[in-house]
């Protein structure tokens, strides 16, 4: 990307060259001012622009977009999607107690992901009435069944099987096939649904499939519901009716700069959808976290530092891997792009540089050997495509306390979570 364009389809951009990089109308500048660094900066017009484009692209059947909560749990964030249509997929108890918190009235739109429910949090589901439990093996289903029998609750439940499908993806990040820990092995699927028939406590609502997140093509989801809308026509053969077809999420973005249609991408997405639910008449469910979030989304970092060792150029920010972890974890790439450059005599030459939090170990690193403008100690430097997965990985570690997050709507911005204080950390601590 050069560094004075727009970063299209980001909603950060230049208002023009020399000036401040802007989320939507408001400047980065103005609100590291405001809110102090390292600072989550996310722009509520893109994610509603994004959550919209999935519910035209699938406006000719009966359908529901479940975000995930867990690529960027913001309660502010939870309760715009909720006002918008969303629903949500939530893989812990927590995560409900998010949605109750947020928009309580969006409970009936939730479903439950996840391999390790508890009963606690079951019950609580349960209690809640949510939409559905998306059941990963055949224990839990029982577990399901006995809690449902306790509160004199039906459970509506898909089972979310494992279709055995490749998603070229990172390892961690891939769930679709059999050796993977996600989901119950398809072939083993028809005589689960057969079982549970027998149990009044037990509701066989619909089906579920994820096979991994960022996967760029939509060949595999196809691949996925192609197998799945099979067997839903094999269970209506038996006298099972499933009502909803639940596609995961998973739909990846463009890290890098490059040209990323994410309207064509949408449609080409639902399209392979689409083509393999066949004559399927019963309601889409789908579950997309990161294409929602993750570029409406900046980490706003101050440079510390600039020092040389060796040959090697490192830039020190004040943000760190406990503030975002991917490019540790996955060894993902986030552009990274000076909030002002400088321009005309004196601008100076990009240089090669590592970009790196304080943090003591070699693993906290943002960049390595990346060409960056040159930049100096109090410069504002943004970390893009931070809104999923960032905030929602963050941690403690260091004693640092976690950053701030601020959402911009058109021309303002407002705080949605404060910086945490020393008191927040450690106050659970006993002497
Ligand atoms: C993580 C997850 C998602 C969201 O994945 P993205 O890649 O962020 O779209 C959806 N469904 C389930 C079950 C998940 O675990």
């Amino acid at each position: 990307m050069a560094q004075t364009s727009n970063p299209s389809p980001r909603p950060f951009s230049y208002p023009q060259p020399g000036a401040a990089l802007h989320c939507d109308g408001v400047s980065l500048e103005s609100l590291a001012r405001r809110f102090d660094t390292p600072l989550y900066v996310y722009s509520a017009g893109q994610i509603l622009a994004r959550l919209r484009l999935f519910q035209q692209a699938l406006a000719g059947r009966d359908h529901l977009v479940c975000y995930a909560v867990k690529a960027n749990s913001a309660l502010a964030i939870l309760k715009l999607l909720a006002q918008n249509g969303a629903g949500f997929d939530i893989v812990s108890g927590g995560e409900l107690q998010r949605v109750l918190a947020a928009a309580p009235d969006a409970v009936s739109r939730v479903v439950f992901s996840g391999v390790g429910k508890t009963a606690a949090e079951i019950d609580l589901a349960l209690k809640t009435g949510i939409l559905q439990f998306n059941v990963e093996s055949e224990a839990e289903l029982k577990l399901l069944a006995a809690r449902a029998r306790k509160f004199k609750i039906r459970a509506r439940f898909a089972l979310r099987v494992n279709p055995d499908v490749f998603a070229d993806t990172h390892p961690y990040i891939s769930t679709g096939l059999r050796e993977h820990k996600f989901g119950i092995d398809i072939r083993l699927a028809r005589a689960i649904y057969k079982e549970a028939a027998n149990d009044r406590w037990l509701e066989a609502h619909g089906i579920s499939v994820h096979i991994g997140s960022q996967i760029r093509s939509a060949v595999p989801f196809g691949a996925a519901i192609e197998r799945v809308s099979k067997l839903v026509q094999q269970l209506s053969r038996k006298g099972i009716a499933l009502q909803s077809i639940d596609a995961g999420g998973g739909l990846g973005i463009d890290y890098h700069a490059g040209v990323f249609d994410a309207a064509a991408k949408v449609e080409e997405y639902a399209a392979a959808l689409e083509h393999a639910l066949g004559d399927f008449k019963g309601r889409l469910l789908i579950e997309p976290g990161r294409f929602l979030v993750a570029q409406a989304g900046v980490l706003l970092a101050r440079v510390l530092y600039v020092k040389r060792n060796g040959k090697k150029t490192f830039v020190i920010t004040d943000a760190a891997m406990n503030d975002l972890i991917r490019p540790a974890l996955y060894q993902a790439w986030h552009e990274i792009v000076p909030v002002r450059t400088r321009i005309g005599k004196g601008a100076g030459k990009p240089r090669i540089v590592d970009v790196v939090g304080p943090v003591c170990e070699s693993g906290d690193f943002f960049a390595r050997d990346r060409k960056l403008a040159p930049v100096e100690p109090g410069d504002l430097v943004a970390l893009l495509d931070a809104g999923a997965y960032g905030m929602a990985q963050s941690s403690n570690y260091n004693t640092r306390p976690r950053a701030a997050e601020v959402l911009v709507e058109g021309n303002k911005a407002r705080l949605i979570r404060r910086r945490e204080s020393m008191e927040d950390l450690l106050s659970p601590e006993v002497l």
